[in-house]
């Protein structure tokens, strides 16, 4: 069975809100094993409406629109659904009833204006909308049996009422569809096409399950996508190619599906039984606050010193004077004096310094915008790495974030 979103509402073209009615649907009707082919966003004018509405129903089973509800004149959405399906509106009683009670309830003033959301096109099923006064809309086109169902735009009203009352609905009218089951296979530090490359052969034969790979902040996520007629049978699809993808890249995956850096880092180190505790200089606690984003870090990051200046890498974190003149405060032999003093200092088993240049200015000849040395000082001793990342000056310092994490875990 196909669906088609439709998002109404002009603010959603001036930028001014972010649509996340559209994913929230999305990610529940792949749930349910239905299959969402477009989504489109029109603003509250009924021609151009009714346009998207009249393509939509062509090429879906399902319309399903949000927004547009409400007792405002720019609450145009049932209205044009109703022309289209050349229903004329009539005034639900049990609706404008509901309507007049929860003004009551609330103790607020009700408008005329207020009986138009308890408008209905002839012969639509009226969906209670238990958070909010708009009620939702089912109307079915007789001569397809296709079918446009009208949810209202604020988000919280949206769900309730899609859990509530659309998926029965959807099962019930549509039979159940099986299941869409995804796994999340999150890698870092290979480039996208060298990924691509290893797992070549089963991109170009995929059909199901599906794979696709997708950069987020510097991670790149590998998506598995199965449909059978049962979770259990989908799952079963996904451990088998996962089961043959996994050997070829082993060493850079680091998480399944919600797992983030900063866990896998956490879950090794306990595992381990391990402490940390970081210098750092041009992320400026940033690693330190990922690492604390996950419940129970206490129990292997002991702290860290934020060490901008030099006087602090040298006071504080016991960074050689003579080391930063000669060297430089952005070199590896001071990235491993921070990486030794914050260890020595703290009593952990590791210590992590952290130094670069994360721009626009600060760059000499030698030493570019994007260098950054990563010493991490840990039980088979010192080893310090650098790189030459690109970007602002904020993706510097995230890619600097990501790749001490990665550091640390290996
Ligand atoms: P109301 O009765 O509140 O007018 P409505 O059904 O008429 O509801 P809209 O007027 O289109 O819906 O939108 C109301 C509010 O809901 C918007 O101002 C916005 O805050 C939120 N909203 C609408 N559509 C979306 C969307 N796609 N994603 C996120 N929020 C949305
Ligand atoms: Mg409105």
């Amino acid at each position: 069975m196909i669906i088609e979103l439709v998002n109404t509402g002009t603010e959603l073209l001036l930028g001014q809100i972010v649509n996340t009615n559209a994913p929230f649907l999305a990610a529940r009707l792949n749930e349910l094993g239905f299959s969402v082919l477009y989504q489109t966003t029109v603003g509250d004018n009924r021609e151009r409406m009714k346009n998207v509405l009249k393509t939509a129903l062509e090429r879906a089973n399902i319309v399903i629109t949000s927004g547009g509800l409400g007792p405002t004149q720019g609450d145009i959405t049932k209205e044009v659904t109703a022309s289209l399906l050349n229903k004329p509106m009539y005034l639900h009683e049990a609706s404008a009833e509901q309507i007049q009670r929860f003004f009551t309830e609330h103790r607020l003033c009700m408008t005329d204006n207020n009986l138009r959301q308890a408008m209905m096109p002839e012969g639509a099923q009226v969906i209670e909308n238990t958070c909010g006064t708009a009620p939702g809309v089912i109307v079915e086109q007789e001569a397809t049996g296709k079918v446009i169902i009208n949810l209202p735009g604020p988000p919280h009203e949206l769900a309730a009422m899609f859990e509530k009352s659309i998926v029965t609905y959807l099962t019930k009218r549509f039979g159940v569809q099986g299941a869409i089951v995804s796994r999340v296979l999150r890698t870092y530090g290979l480039g996208e096409s060298a990924l691509e490359e290893r797992i070549k052969k089963y991109i170009s034969a995929q059909s199901n399950p599906t794979l696709a790979l997708l950069a987020r902040n510097g991670e790149i996520h590998v998506r598995i996508t199965a449909r059978a007629a049962s979770e259990t049978e989908s799952v079963q699809l996904i451990n088998e190619l996962e089961g043959q993808i996994q050997p070829l890249l082993n060493e850079y995956i680091f998480g399944i599906d919600e797992e983030t850096m900063e866990k896998s880092v956490g879950s090794l180190l306990l595992a381990r039984k391990l402490t940390i505790a970081l210098a750092e200089s041009c992320t400026g606690g940033l690693v330190t606050s990922r690492i604390t984003d996950v419940p129970g870090s206490s129990q292997y990051l002991l702290g860290s010193i934020v060490c901008y200046s030099n006087t602090v890498k040298t006071r504080y974190v016991g960074v050689p004077e003579k080391i930063i003149a000669s060297k430089g405060a952005v070199s590896q032999e001071t990235a491993e004096c921070m990486a030794q003093g914050i260890k020595e200092r703290f009593q952990t088993s590791i210590g992590v310094g952290i130094t670069g240049i994360a721009g626009p200015d600060g760059a000499t000849e030698n030493k570019p915008v994007g260098l950054v040395y990563i010493a991490i000082d840990g039980s088979a001793g010192k080893v310090c790495y650098e790189h030459y990342f690109k970007g602002t000056r904020l993706d510097i310092k995230h890619r600097t974030a990501l790749a001490t994490l990665n550091h640390v875990r290996h």
